[in-house]
């Protein structure tokens, strides 16, 4: 991609590669100064850097849309339309596939950059019945998604707890002819529990607050989210800032989109109504203390609505069969054990129905049309995150986005590196903070954390949670990013509990809890499976479980998949966008200084710049530089009739760059400062 060429301007400069100084003073202040004009994207080169403004600007209009259609990247003011806009033109161009990276710490506005790129995607393609439907599918599957896989957490309102891949597939003229989505591990355990000031995913209250009277009174469901003991742990059911009623109707809507009929979707609300009908299930002790359950009127729905035969569904929650020889033996549960099936079915049941949702999206958004040629890969996965009390979903997530950072890394530094090798170019190399000792440290075959966690899992006997954190100890003791109790107070001077480690990620500190690690990594097999009641065609209640399935270890699942999506994303051309969260308490025009400058550290933004500028703050192919300026000298106006390479020789001899302000590469002409292209810009527009 070429630099930028609009040079300065009265907000601020478009394009930091064109700052006079690269300090991070002078980045934040050009941010900032941009910032408070409601300018929230700035490039570095071709990467887009976006802050969260917490409001909603006017620029995503379909006249904005219009405006940036087919127009060069640096004529308008950055925006992420641009960049949309860019990535289409190269694929056509270039007939090959892309994907742009979309990342950012949770709340920084991912999932919003990710929507306005599909959105832009879908107002180019032309109006044909095909492709009206195909883009409508695109569009309605986001609010589906986001209901299913979205919650309220301390850090977004709307935060998705998944991570997902959606693949546009283009066909040779440039139609959006279909989409494919990847979804990556769903946080299940904000099914049944939440912590303060957090809710449950958003369908949920959706249906409670906004389903009509006949669907509540089918499903057996108060209109009341306080009723539910898996609504209201983090004790904000309700908020002003989220409109369930409204949404519900979204959702609805977009189902149909998607083309979910009407017995699916009574299944699908079917399912969201025995998970809480679930969550209320409670148990009391019988004479020797063991969890029983009669007549429980909550059971009876779940098994009446997911035709699960009550006395299976009530024996399977309090007991377990043990063949002993010949024999079969119930050994009951106490009271905590038949919580934790209970809470366990409730997480299959949902972490299952997410999956056939993403199916039947799939299937609804499939090219039916062979003649698909090229994709645009968007990826909007979970950000950063830490909590106070971090767990096995936050080990995935962070474990997830430093894949991406080094992933980031490899990308930048080998393309800028190639490119100059490719035109000849001599240059110094640029020191990065290189995160792949972490993922080495997560991800080493026999030696990695995820490693360990399985040794652990599947060793029988007395593992538990905290040899798990004592194997740690012994295999990582010394590493530089690994902290335990024992050695917290020699390293960081900040105590540790015993059951916590502590890693130390490229974008901060954050402490891990071991408990219930090994538990959440390990996949509990349901005991009670659905009737036959819904045999044939897979419904969203269903969970094809065999008798005696090894557990699947979580983590280790969604390390492969990532190495898949790693591997896929390597073979395309990546663009990126870095978003960057404004403040805290997600305040409109706010920009909390420090908190973006951590940002823009970790996510190696002054590193990038640097790179871009390693010598050569710009670049741009010679018939492109001869085109715009060939008026700035008699000999090249009107035309030149030789090579561009000699035109643009001429050319920047008759402005008088110096020797050591340009190179000339093989097809690119590089120059070494900014100030060198003000000056012929400023002549540019003077002429
Ligand atoms: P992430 O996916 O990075 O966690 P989101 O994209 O969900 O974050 O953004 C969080 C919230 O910030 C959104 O719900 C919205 O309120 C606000 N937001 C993000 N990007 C924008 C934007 N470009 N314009 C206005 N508001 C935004
Ligand atoms: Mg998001």
């Amino acid at each position: 991609m070429e630099g930028a060429l609009v040079a300065r301007d009265k907000v601020g400069i478009q394009d930091f590669v064109l700052l006079d100084e690269t300090t991070e003073t002078a980045f934040m202040e050009n941010l900032k100064k941009r910032f408070d004009k409601d300018l929230i994207y700035t490039y570095i080169g071709a990467l887009v850097v976006s802050v969260n403004p917490y409001k909603d600007l006017d620029i995503y209009n379909s006249n904005q849309m219009d405006l940036y259609m087919g127009v060069n990247f640096f004529e308008l003011p950055p925006h992420i339309f641009a960049l949309a806009d860019t990535v289409y033109h190269a694929m056509m161009l270039e007939l090959n596939n892309h994907f742009i990276l979309i990342s950012g710490e949770s709340g920084a506005g991912k999932t919003e950059a990710s929507k306005k790129i599909l959105q832009y995607y879908a107002a180019c393609s032309p109006e044909t019945d095909l492709l009206t439907s195909v883009r409508d599918k695109m569009l309605m599957s986001n609010p589906v998604l986001e209901a299913f896989g979205n919650a309220k957490t301390l850090k977004n309102d709307n935060s998705s707890r998944f991570g997902k891949y959606m693949d546009i597939q283009f066909n040779s003229e440039g139609e959006a002819l279909g989409g494919h989505i990847l979804n990556y591990l769903l946080e299940k355990s904000r099914v049944v529990h939440q912590n303060h000031g957090e809710r449950n995913f958003h369908i949920f209250y959706q249906l409670v607050e906004g389903g009509e009277e006949d669907l509540l009174h089918q499903l057996g469901l108060e209109r009341d989210c306080l009723y539910y003991n898996y609504l209201t742990q983090g004790e904000c059911a309700i908020m002003s800032s989220i409109n369930d009623k409204n949404d519900w109707k979204t959702v609805k809507n977009a189902l149909k989109v998607i083309e979910v009929s009407e017995s699916d979707r009574t299944d699908l609300f079917g399912v969201v109504a025995s998970v809480l009908h679930l969550g209320n299930v409670e148990f009391d002790p019988d004479s020797r203390g063991n969890a029983s359950l009669d007549n429980n009127t909550e059971l009876r729905w779940v098994s009446t609505l997911l035709g699960v035969n009550a006395q299976t569904l009530q024996e399977g929650l309090t007991y377990r069969k043990i063949r002993a020889q010949q024999d079969q033996v119930l050994s009951p549960f106490n009271i905590d054990h038949a919580i934790y099936v209970r809470d366990a079915l409730a997480k299959a049941m949902y972490g299952r129905t997410f999956t056939w949702l993403v199916r039947q999206i799939n299937e609804s958004m499939e090219n039916k049309d062979d003649t698909m040629k090229m994709v645009i890969g968007l990826l909007d996965i979970y950000g950063f995150e830490v909590f106070y009390v971090n767990s096995f979903e936050q080990f995935c997530i962070n474990y997830c986005n430093e894949k991406l950072q080094q992933l980031f890394i490899q990308l930048t530094l080998k393309s800028e590196q190639e490119e100059y090798e490719a035109e000849g170019i001599e240059w110094e190399a640029v020191q990065f903070f290189n995160n792949k000792i972490i993922c080495d440290l997560v991800e080493e075959r026999h030696r990695g954390i995820i490693s360990i966690l399985d040794e652990e899992c599947l060793r029988p006997g007395d593992a538990t949670d905290l040899t798990f954190l004592e194997r740690l100890e012994e295999k990582m003791g010394d590493h530089p990013h690994f902290v335990t109790h024992r050695l917290a107070d020699i390293t960081t001077r900040k105590t540790l509990d015993r059951g916590d480690f502590r890693l130390l990620h490229y974008a901060g500190e954050v402490t891990y809890c071991v408990v219930g690690k090994r538990d959440r990594h390990t996949q509990h097999t349901e005991r009670v499976r659905p009737s036959q009641q819904h045999t044939g065609r897979e419904r969203p209640s269903h969970s094809k479980y065999r008798e005696r399935e090894r557990p699947v270890q979580v983590a280790t699942q969604f390390k492969s998949s990532l190495l898949k999506l790693t591997e896929s994303l390597l073979a395309k051309d990546a663009w990126y966008v870095r978003c960057l969260k404004s403040n805290e308490s997600k305040k409109p025009g706010v920009l909390d200084e420090a908190l973006v400058r951590h940002q823009v550290k970790y996510l190696g933004l002054m590193e990038h710049l640097r790179v871009r500028r390693a010598g050569f703050a710009y670049r741009r192919r010679y018939e492109v530089f001869l085109q715009r300026y060939k008026a700035l000298c008699p000999a090249t106006w009107p035309h030149w009739l030789g090579l561009p390479m000699d035109g643009v020789q001429v050319l920047v001899q008759h402005l008088g760059y110096m020797p050591y302000e340009y190179k000339m590469g093989r097809t690119k002409i590089f120059i070494r400062h900014p100030k060198t292209l003000y000056a012929t810009e400023d002549a540019f527009e003077r002429c």
